[in-house]
């Protein structure tokens, strides 16, 4: 039976671990040859690749800090030459380093900002040009419920989420007409590495009683990666934190 995204490139960034490892296997299941992205852990990078090819499909491993603009050119460039078109983009790659009004630095606003919401438009704009040839995209913005809530993470955190829900939204409302949609997810306390430095969220503080799992967000995106109506719009995978 042939698979919705086959011949589909995917690129998802952060993708060695947590939410985008999820969302990249699931996508390769879904038929699409996926761009595994990561910072530091390339064995785990490597580990995901596996897994995709396992199920038929090929899986790059691409080093790349996204922080750095030089960084996600390299990236884009690198995915294009090796697989070709990028149709699915998920910009996951994120930081969460809590910090508290009295602690907050300047530093630790610009590097937050610099991965979780600058690099989105970087990468954004570094696949537009040849998915706008191609006239079919799919871009998938991973945010938080911080963007909706504050959050517990800190202003840097929540401000960087909610400018990834304004990026979204332009970026969908002026590419509508190309085939690209263009969404966001917003999902609230997951299970990953990130949840683990964050004690206070506990289970029993969310109203389902506890933490989702990487692969209910990766759901999320595989619909979003399928589904051609649905564009602009924010999905909560929230365990019911956040009613919208
Ligand atoms: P995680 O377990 O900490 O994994 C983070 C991933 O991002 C890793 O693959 C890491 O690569 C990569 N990464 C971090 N900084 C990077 C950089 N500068 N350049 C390239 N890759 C980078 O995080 P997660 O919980 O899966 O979170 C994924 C996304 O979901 C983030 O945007 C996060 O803000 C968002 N989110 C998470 C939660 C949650 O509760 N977990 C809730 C809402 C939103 P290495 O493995 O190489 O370090």
């Amino acid at each position: 039976m042939k698979k919705e995204l086959a011949g589909r490139i995917a690129l998802v960034t952060g993708a060695s671990r947590g939410i985008g490892r999820a969302i990249a296997i699931a996508l390769a299941g879904a038929g699409a040859d996926v761009a595994v992205n990561y910072r530091s852990k390339a064995d785990e990078a490597r580990k995901v690749c596996r897994e995709i090819e396992k199920l038929g499909r090929r899986g790059i491993a691409v080093q790349a800090d996204v922080g750095r603009t030089t960084a996600v050119a390299g990236l884009v460039e690198r995915v294009q030459r090796e697989f070709g078109t990028v149709a699915i983009l998920v910009n996951n790659a994120g930081v969460g380093r809590m910090r508290t009004i009295e602690e907050i630095t300047e530093e630790d606003w610009d590097e937050m900002l610099a991965v979780n919401l600058k690099a989105a438009f970087l990468a954004t704009q570094a696949v537009l040009p040849a998915m706008r040839a191609a006239g079919w995209g799919r871009i998938i913005n991973i945010s938080s419920v911080a963007a909706q809530m504050g959050g517990v993470v800190g202003p840097h955190y929540a401000a960087s989420k909610a400018g990834i829900l304004g990026l979204m939204r332009y970026y969908a409302a002026h590419l509508a007409r190309e085939g690209i949609t263009v969404n966001a997810i917003a999902p609230g306390p997951i299970d990953t590495d990130m949840l683990a430095a964050l004690p206070q969220l506990r289970p029993d503080l969310i109203p389902v009683g506890r933490l989702g799992t990487a692969e209910e967000v990766a759901d999320a995106a595989l619909m979003l990666a399928r589904n051609g109506y649905i564009t602009g719009q924010t999905i909560g995978v929230n365990g019911g934190r956040y009613i919208s």
